[in-house]
Parts: structure tokens; C-alpha cells; sequence
């Protein structure tokens, strides 16, 4: 992932936006790196960059309640880090975040976005739902979530935490209980 994004920032003429559902297969197909919301953010994370961007996009006015994926990026931009490319591609799943960012830099960078509407299906065996801080779809959405599955008997775990902002994050702890959740449903197969 490192050496894909560090190429798409090195060929700007013909690199997109997107995010983590828009089908980049097809977009690469046509010669053309697209680097996602993201996974920008998880390459800035790696390095351990994320506190720099995230306190950047909110110097610039962003709220400290959203997300930091979205912070994490649009303070890569910005600040001028991330290069602009002419165009951009977003999904109506997973995210409603992505619609409210791109908006957000196509009013500032003049970076045009289509929206592609994704069909959904709901065929899962067991579900690991991650309420990242600040994304208020996943938060908003975990007890509507956890009651269907109840219904359907369908084992949940829902996790806290924040993908990219390691000032929010609680490892260990995160880890004990997929472990824990992971063997139960090993046992019950
Ligand atoms: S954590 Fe939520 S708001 Fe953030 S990118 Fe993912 S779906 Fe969007």
C-alpha cells in the first residue's frame, strides 16, 4: 500500500480522489492511480504524521468531532502536502462523511466529484462493527445495528476506538476483545 500511494502522489496528472469503496480496478485500468480518503490517512498514520494534519485541517476550521480519517486528509491537502488532482470519485457507502469532504474541497480546491450509489446487501455470519471516534454514521448506527442483529441471531462485537488518531486509540484493549470474540465464534462453528 505504502509504495502504491507514495506513486500516485508522484504522478499528479493523472491520480484521483476517491474513497475506500470507489472502484479504483477500474480506475487504474484506464492508467490512473486514485488515492482514497483513507488510505491517505492510514499512510500519514503509519509514519506517525496524523496529529500534524489532524491539528492542521482543525486550525482551518474543521470541527475536533469529526472524523480523523476526514481531518487527517483534508489537512494533507491544505497544507499543501497532498497534491490536487483534477478529479475526484466518492461512494454513498461506507461513508457519509465522504459527500460533506468532497463538497468541502470542491468549493475550495475546485476539485469536481462524482457520487456513484452503491447497492447494498446483508448476508453476514457475524459482524465486527468499529464505532471510530467521530464518525457519527458508525456511532449513530451500532444500537439499530445491534438490535437487528440480535434478531437475526447473528453474533455482534462492537469495538471503540480511532483508526488513525492514536491519541484516541486503546490497542490492547481493542485487541483482547476481537481475540475473545474471534474464539467464541470458532467454538460455536
Ligand atoms: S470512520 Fe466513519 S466518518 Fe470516518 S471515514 Fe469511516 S465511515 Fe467515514
Amino acid at each position: 500500500m505504502l509504495s502504491f500511494i507514495a506513486k500516485a502522489l508522484s504522478s499528479d496528472s493523472r491520480y484521483i480522489w476517491g474513497n475506500i469503496l470507489a472502484p479504483c480496478e477500474v480506475i487504474n485500468s484506464m492508467g490512473i492511480r486514485m488515492i482514497s480518503v483513507e488510505a491517505l490517512a492510514c499512510f500519514l498514520s503509519g509514519y506517525h504524521l496524523e496529529d500534524f494534519f489532524i491539528d492542521y485541517a482543525q486550525s482551518i476550521g474543521l470541527a475536533p468531532t469529526l472524523c480523523s480519517y476526514h481531518k487527517a486528509f483534508v489537512g494533507a491537502v491544505e497544507s499543501g502536502v497532498c497534491p490536487k488532482p483534477k478529479y475526484a470519485v466518492t461512494t454513498s457507502l461506507s461513508c457519509d462523511g465522504n459527500l460533506n469532504t468532497f463538497r468541502f474541497l470542491e468549493k475550495q480546491e475546485q476539485v469536481p466529484f462524482s457520487l456513484l450509489d452503491v447497492p447494498y446487501t446483508n448476508d453476514e455470519d457475524a459482524v465486527i462493527h468499529f464505532c471510530h471516534w467521530g464518525c457519527k454514521q458508525v456511532s449513530g448506527g451500532s444500537n439499530i445495528l445491534k438490535n437487528d442483529m440480535k434478531e437475526k441471531e447473528i453474533p455482534m462485537l462492537i469495538l471503540d476506538g480511532d483508526g488513525i488518531d492514536k491519541r484516541n486509540s486503546h490497542d490492547g484493549q481493542i485487541k483482547t476483545r476481537l481475540e475473545a470474540f474471534l474464539e467464541m465464534i470458532e467454538e460455536d462453528d
